[in-house]
């Protein structure tokens, strides 16, 4: 049976049951905010010489995959420097009039986030540029010959860009970001208190080991973590005595088929169709996409970060690449021929 994307746990992107749980769980301040030392270390000096020097930050870009805290950092920012937060995303903004409209209902300082940046189109990216370079909005008044442009000041604002791919991001508009900053995924001591902070927060009854097993289960990903926070607390609460300790979080998260390295049913089907229909690859995005039937973007944003990360799957010019560490992960034997890529044993994956 396949699992519907959108119902899938372990989905990084944020889902409708997710929204009463971030309100409450999203930290304000950078002291909440956990892991991402050196996006904090420098974003908050920019911060302070900004605030020194009574001007807006510079533009920022954030990049990494969905659920790392890219807009929770946005917020954070605007939290800091003392102005409003305004969010909106790529493809919110249909027409250039849109992004009229949002830019010249700001207020000086601030911080307009857009997530999805990579989604926006030519001509509403083409308003952005004075008003990121200049903070102008350059409107064109009557048609033909006798059209003419005029040019309106804005108020300063801090544009904050997320996307999940900086590679598709056209050059004038990256070139337009003073500042860029990739986020990483998280390590399970960092989640671990991602989780255990959630936990304070919704009066949930969690121990350190039931905490270290939710974050090593939830793929680098905050979002993820405290998904399966919630989960766990529901199978404590009916089948345990409340409390998330080791055992509770090993039942939940095996009754919702997660595997100990936090891979869901879904990437196991990716990678076990490499291997048994591919030879363990190269196998073209495209090809792989088809087989499991997922779509080319879903695999590359959401599923391939966290397999790439933990070593499973390789890049190569010709296709992706099963490596012989998630063959020893599934407990499946190596084609022959390929023997040279090592013993499984010395290939378990160190997290
Ligand atoms: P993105 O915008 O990258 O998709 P979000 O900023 O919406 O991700 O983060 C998803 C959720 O994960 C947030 O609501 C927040 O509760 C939690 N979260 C993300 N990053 C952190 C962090 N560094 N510390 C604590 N919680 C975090």
């Amino acid at each position: 049976m396949d699992m519907d994307y959108e119902d899938r746990i372990t989905a990084p992107e944020y889902t409708a049951a997710d929204a009463e749980n971030e309100l409450s769980l999203r930290p304000h301040r950078f002291d909440d905010y956990i892991g991402q030392e050196k996006v904090k270390k420098n974003l908050s000096i920019y911060i302070e010489a900004a605030l020194k020097r009574n001007e807006p930050l510079d533009h920022v870009l954030l990049y990494g995959p969905p659920g790392l805290g890219k807009t929770t950092l946005a917020g954070i920012v605007a939290n800091e420097m003392g102005v409003n937060f305004r969010v909106t995303s790529g493809p919110a903004i249909e027409k250039p009039g849109d992004l009229a409209a949002l830019l010249t209902n700001l207020s000086e300082g601030d911080v307009l986030f857009i997530d999805e940046i990579h989604r926006l189109s030519r001509s509403v990216e083409e308003v952005l540029y004075p008003a990121m370079e200049d903070n102008a909005l350059d409107i064109i008044i009557g048609k033909g010959p006798s059209a003419r442009s005029i040019r309106l000041d804005l108020p300063h604002f801090t544009l904050i860009g997320a996307t999940t791919r900086a590679g598709q991001l056209s050059a004038p508009l990256r070139d337009r970001f003073g500042v860029i900053f990739r986020l990483e995924m998280y390590t399970p001591e960092e989640l671990s208190k991602i989780v255990c902070r959630s936990a304070g927060i919704l009066g949930i009854d969690l121990d350190y080991d039931g905490a270290m097993e939710i974050a090593s289960r939830s793929r680098g990903t905050p979002r993820i973590a405290n998904r399966l926070l919630r989960r766990a607390r529901d199978f404590a609460q009916v089948v345990g005595e409340g409390v998330i300790d080791l055992k509770s979080a090993q039942t939940a998260l095996d009754g919702m088929e997660i595997d100990e390295l936090g891979l869901d049913l879904t990437d196991r089907k990716l990678l076990t169709t490499m291997i048994n229909h591919y030879n363990g690859g190269p196998v073209g995005l495209e090809t792989i996409s088809a087989a499991i039937g997922e779509e080319a973007v879903t695999i590359e944003d959401v599923y391939e970060p966290y397999l790439m990360q933990i070593g499973f799957l390789g890049r190569t010019p010709r296709g992706r690449v099963v490596t012989p560490a998630a063959y020893a992960h599934l407990g499946m034997a190596m084609p022959s021929g390929n023997s040279s890529q090592t013993n499984p044993e010395q290939q378990k994956f160190d997290m």
